[in-house]
């Protein structure tokens, strides 16, 4: 007997039976006929095989039919759904699928990339689209790997504005200037935002210029009535930092006077510990960090610092009684109305006005090793991956 002519697949279980019955006791070859057999058997028979004919029919339709129930859905699934995530990462850009997904990112190339290829028409039936799921997933979670993604850091790079130059050293002689701190400051508070950056962290900075603040200036930002004063310009800063919502703040700066009249040492760290001092331990630990940094940093640069200490703000104010620095304390009004309001510190690395230490500090590659030590110092603390 020849089998239906339904393919092999879609018939497989009527040519089962075929093969099995053939031949045995009680299944019937209805093409031929046995000699003698009585006409009223042979009818029966006959209608036999034509309910059996029927029923293996109905068997195939349904088994074709529970076959498109079930695998188009999940074929739908798969592509509808795939589109619906990427749309969803392409239009809003926010990582839900990703465990850390609550941080907006900017679309990488791999999303926009699948995002335009589905906006422009509906999907193909091919592999090629399921096969570009995984790769915005990979991509986003690179980015929330570094190790000070969504971390929000402040950098204040020290004078500048008012024509305030800080410590400066000129050539005796010639009186040409060798070296400006707020030239310095602004330049190494440039190469740590980088170094931040490429780790992850968010990062403001009070200045960017030389002689302008990150907000609008010249301002009256304590409200005394005068614009653009010295009380304004450290208010400035402390806004600034506040209103980015920072967690930890550096104020960059290198030191002045001479170093051997004045009880200093090459690096010094300040900051604010009394108990009028809102971040007093915090303060301490980030100081720790900075000062221990900059003292190895340079060393690795080739500059061994005579002494790297951290010192509270009240030793470094001359004045009777000694004051809180601006940027570190607590408010005192009518100049200083609004504090910090998260930990950090000063530093001073070096004396711009000792040639020998300001030669150094024109190195570029002294200025880099500055610049790492503040962020390798900022990423411990925020991490809490050393302190003491
Ligand atoms: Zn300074």
């Amino acid at each position: 007997m020849v089998p239906s002519g339904l393919g092999w697949c879609m018939d497989y279980g009527a040519q089962l039976n075929y093969g099995i019955g053939e031949g045995k006791p009680g299944m019937v070859d209805n093409t031929e006929q046995e000699p003698g057999e009585p006409p009223a058997q042979k009818l029966y028979l006959s209608l036999l095989q034509t309910r059996k004919e029927r029923r293996s029919r109905w068997i195939r339709w349904l088994g074709a039919l529970s076959l498109s129930l079930v695998v188009l859905p999940v074929l739908w699934l798969l592509i509808t759904g795939g589109a619906t995530y990427l749309n969803a990462s392409s239009a809003s850009r926010t990582i839900s699928p990703v465990a850390t997904g609550s941080t907006s990112l900017g679309a990488t190339p791999a999303i926009t990339a699948a995002g335009s290829f589905l906006s422009s028409g509906p999907l193909p039936l091919t592999a090629t689209p399921l096969n570009l799921l995984p790769k915005p997933a990979g991509t986003i979670s690179a980015s929330a790997q570094l190790p000070l993604y969504g971390r929000r850091i402040g950098l204040d790079p020290g004078h500048g504005p008012r024509g305030d130059a800080g410590a400066v050293l000129t050539d005796p002689d010639t009186g040409k200037l060798i070296l400006s701190e707020d030239d310095f400051n602004l330049d190494v508070a440039l190469r740590t935002r980088d170094l931040l950056r490429a780790r992850g962290a968010a990062v403001v900075l009070t200045r960017e210029a030389a002689d302008t603040f990150t907000a609008p200036w010249p301002a009256d930002a304590n409200g005394d009535g005068i614009v653009g004063a010295s009380g304004d310009d450290l208010q400035e800063r402390v806004d600034i930092l506040n209103n980015f919502k920072a967690e930890v703040f550096l104020s960059i700066h290198a030191n002045g006077g001479d170093p051997s009249v004045v009880e200093r040492q090459d690096v010094q760290v300040v900051y604010c510990g009394d108990s009028d001092c809102n971040f007093a331990e915090q303060s301490k630990q980030l100081g720790h960090l900075v000062s221990d940094q900059l003292d190895s940093k340079l060393a690795d640069a080739g500059y061994t610092p005579d002494g790297a200490g951290l010192v509270t703000d009240l030793n470094t104010d001359s004045s009777v009684p000694p004051q809180h620095l601006f940027l570190l304390g607590p408010v005192n009004p009518p100049r200083h109305v609004r504090a910090t309001a998260m930990p950090g510190v000063l530093a001073e690395s070096l004396y711009v006005s000792s040639p020998e230490q300001a030669a150094q500090l024109n190195k570029e590659s002294v200025r880099q090793a500055i610049a790492l030590a503040y962020a390798d110092a900022l990423q411990a603390f925020l991490t809490g991956t050393g302190g003491n």
